[in-house]
């Protein structure tokens, strides 16, 4: 064997694949209608490994956040409420049902974020092939949340001193409200959220908001992305970044009019992640929402935020 093929063996085994963490349990059975597609994780899985992508990353089984790591981010209440699966005016408000199968999906989904920001700091980036809940604040479940595991994942990490400061690039259709309230005036975590404006929730006060007019489309999206993820990098110099990479600003969508088309996105995930890589800051993705008439268009945006990953 020549030594040039020898450096090429050993290169091809040190290149480090991102991570890409799932559970079958991200799964919840939210009864018949639920606009929530809740499959989508295990069809966006199944597509990566059709098409042979899932060899590219490196997979991890996600462990459930503790009830320690849940109090980080959320009131102590308001956890024990949840956990004793108590409908109280805190966890009323999530549109989901509210049985011990869907708490646990949740903690095991705060578990796969905290493992995927990990598993970015290691490597350089990392995806949750779930996560993004970005509604769910303190002491209040909404819009589909019970817990943001954004905001765990994040003060875990802060804790443990493996990062001080974070910033969250939220590019759901929806503004990350609880992610808002949750890091309000925290000098350590940037909260920057385009969403569009006229559409659920009431808006909270992110770091920077973009609230967006209806039908704004891709020149326009791109354009306000392309000043402020640079802008917002450069300026905080976050040690990690989590990247809400929701599917629902697309055009087919059922919950928004942000008219945004698969590749548009594709260029916004393009556009983050190159961004984060410049200047080596490490990158986390969650999926978010989503919720196209077709799934599989869902589903085909969530593998095209992870696929631009390699
Ligand atoms: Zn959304």
């Amino acid at each position: 064997m020549y030594r040039s093929d020898l450096d090429r063996i050993l290169a091809r085994a040190f290149v480090k694949k991102p991570g890409l963490v799932y559970s079958e349990d991200y799964f919840m059975d939210l009864g018949l209608g639920h606009v929530f597609p809740a499959e989508k994780y295990s069809m966006a899985f199944q597509v990566l490994k059709k098409k042979g992508s899932v060899n590219s990353f490196h997979l991890l089984a996600p462990e459930s956040a503790t009830r320690e790591m849940l109090l980080l981010a959320h009131s102590a209440p308001y956890v024990d409420a949840l956990l004793a699966l108590e409908l109280t005016p805190m966890t009323q408000y999530s549109e989901l049902p509210l049985n011990k199968v869907i708490v646990d999906a949740f903690c095991l989904a705060a578990g796969g974020t905290i493992l995927a920001a990990r598993e970015a700091l290691k490597e350089g980036s990392a995806a949750n092939i779930g996560g993004g809940f970005h509604h769910a604040s303190a002491d209040r479940a909404e819009g589909f949340c019970y817990l943001n595991d954004l905001a765990i994942a994040i003060r875990v990490l802060q804790q443990e001193k493996k990062i001080k400061k974070a910033a969250v690039i939220d590019c759901d259709l929806h503004q990350g409200n609880g992610t808002a309230k949750i890091f309000f005036q925290d000098p350590t975590v940037y909260t920057f959220s385009i969403h569009q404006e006229d559409n659920y929730p009431p808006k909270e006060e992110s770091s920077w908001d973009i609230g967006l007019p209806d039908f704004t489309g891709d020149e326009e999206y791109l354009q306000h992305l392309a000043l402020a993820v640079p802008k917002i990098l450069d300026s905080f110099n976050p040690d990690l970044v989590l990247y809400q990479a929701g599917a629902d600003p697309y055009m087919d969508d059922r919950l928004g009019q942000l008219s945004i088309t698969k590749e548009g996105l594709q260029k916004r995930d393009r556009l983050v992640y190159a961004e984060c890589r410049k200047r080596k800051i490490p990158v986390a993705v969650t999926l978010g929402g989503g919720y196209a008439e077709q799934v599989h268009d869902t589903v085909d945006i969530h593998c095209n935020s992870l696929e631009a990953l390699l």
